[in-house]
C-alpha cells in the first residue's frame, strides 16, 4: 500500500509540474473556435467559462459568463460569428457564475436544466426574481412578469438535440448529492463541456453542504466523461484542455481522499485534519482558499455523513454602509442600534435604490433584509436578500 502511494505521489508530481505552467486564464476573456461552429468563452483569470454552438435552427449557448459585462460582451462575440439568435441556454451548475447571464438572451432563449435545477428555479423566492429581472437594466422592461422557470425545458438523465443536422447531447450522471450538473457533448466534433467536475488547474470549490456535490459525484461523472474520450475539454473555471485535465481531477480527487482517510485512521480529530490537509502536490493551481471545505467535505463523505444542513435564520436591520470591499460584494453595516455586521451581497440579491452593488457608498443609510447560518461559519458575512439604500 505504502508503495502504490509513493508512486501515485511521482505521478501527481509529474502532473503537478505541467498544471503551474498554464494555472491562470488571461487577463481578457477569449472567444475561440474550437471546431466548425463550435466556440469556447474563455472566462478571464478563470471566471466561468461559456461554450457557444451554431447552427441554422439556433445558436445554443451553454452557460452565460460569469457577470453582466461579460454577458454582454458574450453577446457580443456571438454576433460576430452568426446573425443566428440564442435560441437555448444550457445551465451546467446552478451557480450565479453560470446561470446568471441567462435574463440577457431570454425570452427567446428556453433554458435546458437538470430535473433538480428546475426544482430549485421554480422556488425561487420573490426577491430573486426580482433580482434576476434586474440583473440587465436594458433588458428588466421585457421581462416583466416573467421568471426564469417560465421558459424552460428539463431532463431526468440524457437530452439529446437535433438541430439543423447537428447532434448535442447532455449528459448527467446520478449519484444522490449531485445537484444537477449536466455536461454537453458534441460527439460529431468531439468537444464537451465538462460541466462542474471538469475544473482544470483550480482547486474543486466543494462544500460540506454538498451544494457543488461529492468528490464521489465527480468521481463517477468523470468516468462517464472520460469513456467518451473527448478530444477537447471546455472546464467549468480555467483553460480549454483535453482528456488528461479530466483525468487529473480524478487522481487529485482520490489523492484528496485518501489524504483524509490517512488522517482519519491516525485518529485525527476533524479540526486537525482541517488544519493539516493540502493539495500542494498541484501547486500553481487557483483557489486554495477551498481546503478547509475540502477537508470537511471529504471527512463527512467517509464517515457515511450525509449533507451538512445549515440552519438560516432572517433577520433584518435598518442602519448606515461602512467599508465597501471588492466593488460592492462585501460591505460592514453598522446598524442604528450599535451592532456591526459583514454584510454579502449574492448574485441574488435585490438592490433597491442604486442601480447595482457598484454604486453602493460608505456612508448610505438603508434597510437590509439578510440571513443567519445558525451552525456554519459565516466566513464571508451574511448573504443579503434584500437591500434598500438612500444616498
Ligand atoms: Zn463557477
Amino acid at each position: 500500500m505504502r508503495l502504490l502511494n509513493r508512486i501515485l505521489a511521482m505521478g501527481l508530481m509529474v502532473l503537478a509540474g505541467t498544471a503551474a505552467a498554464h494555472a491562470i486564464t488571461g487577463e481578457k476573456a477569449e472567444f475561440r473556435k474550437l471546431a466548425d461552429d463550435v466556440y469556447a468563452y474563455v472566462g478571464k483569470l478563470n471566471d466561468a467559462n461559456a461554450m457557444v454552438v451554431v447552427t441554422n435552427q439556433g445558436v445554443v449557448l451553454v452557460d452565460t459568463g460569469n457577470n453582466q459585462p461579460d454577458t454582454r460582451d458574450l453577446a457580443e462575440k456571438i454576433k460576430s460569428v452568426t446573425d443566428q439568435p440564442v435560441r437555448w441556454i444550457v445551465i451546467t451548475q446552478n451557480h450565479g457564475d453560470h446561470f446568471g447571464g441567462s435574463p440577457y438572451f431570454q425570452p427567446g432563449a428556453t433554458l435546458l436544466v437538470h430535473d433538480r435545477v428546475a426544482k430549485d428555479l421554480a422556488a425561487m423566492q420573490p426577491f430573486q426574481i426580482k433580482s434576476w429581472r434586474k440583473r440587465f437594466p436594458e433588458r428588466t422592461a421585457s421581462l416583466d412578469k416573467l421568471k426564469p422557470s417560465d421558459m424552460m425545458m428539463s431532463f431526468s438523465d440524457r437530452m439529446t438535440l437535433n438541430l439543423g443536422g447537428k447532434r448535442i447531447e447532455l449528459i448527467y450522471v446520478d449519484d444522490t448529492y449531485n445537484p444537477g450538473d449536466v455536461a454537453v457533448w458534441l460527439p460529431d466534433s468531439g468537444v464537451m463541456h465538462a460541466s462542474f467536475a471538469g475544473y482544470k488547474d483550480r482547486h474543486p470549490d466543494i462544500r460540506p453542504d454538498y451544494s457543488h456535490g461529492t468528490t464521489v459525484g465527480m468521481l463517477k461523472q468523470l468516468e462517464a466523461y472520460l469513456a467518451l474520450k473527448p478530444k477537447i475539454v471546455v472546464p467549468a473555471h480555467g483553460p480549454v484542455g483535453d482528456i488528461r485535465d479530466l483525468q487529473a481531477m480524478v487522481d487529485y480527487l482520490l489523492l484528496g481522499r485518501q489524504k483524509v482517510r490517512v488522517m482519519m485512521e491516525k485518529g485525527m480529530d476533524l479540526p486537525a485534519i482541517i488544519k493539516d490537509f493540502n493539495m500542494n502536490e498541484f501547486k500553481g493551481w487557483d483557489r486554495g482558499s477551498h481546503f478547509e471545505w475540502m477537508a470537511e467535505t471529504i471527512h463527512r463523505e467517509l464517515n457515511g455523513q450525509g449533507p451538512q444542513k445549515v440552519e438560516l435564520v432572517e433577520a433584518s436591520a435598518k442602519g448606515t454602509l461602512g467599508e465597501i470591499k471588492e466593488d460592492g460584494r462585501y460591505f460592514g453595516f453598522r446598524t442604528d442600534d450599535g451592532k456591526d455586521l459583514r454584510l454579502r451581497v449574492a448574485s441574488d440579491t435585490n438592490i433597491e435604490g442604486v442601480a447595482d452593488r457598484t454604486k453602493l457608498r460608505t456612508g448610505m443609510k438603508g434597510t437590509a433584509s439578510y440571513l443567519i447560518p445558525k451552525n456554519f461559519n459565516p466566513a464571508l458575512g451574511y448573504d443579503i436578500m434584500e437591500i434598500t439604500v438612500a444616498p
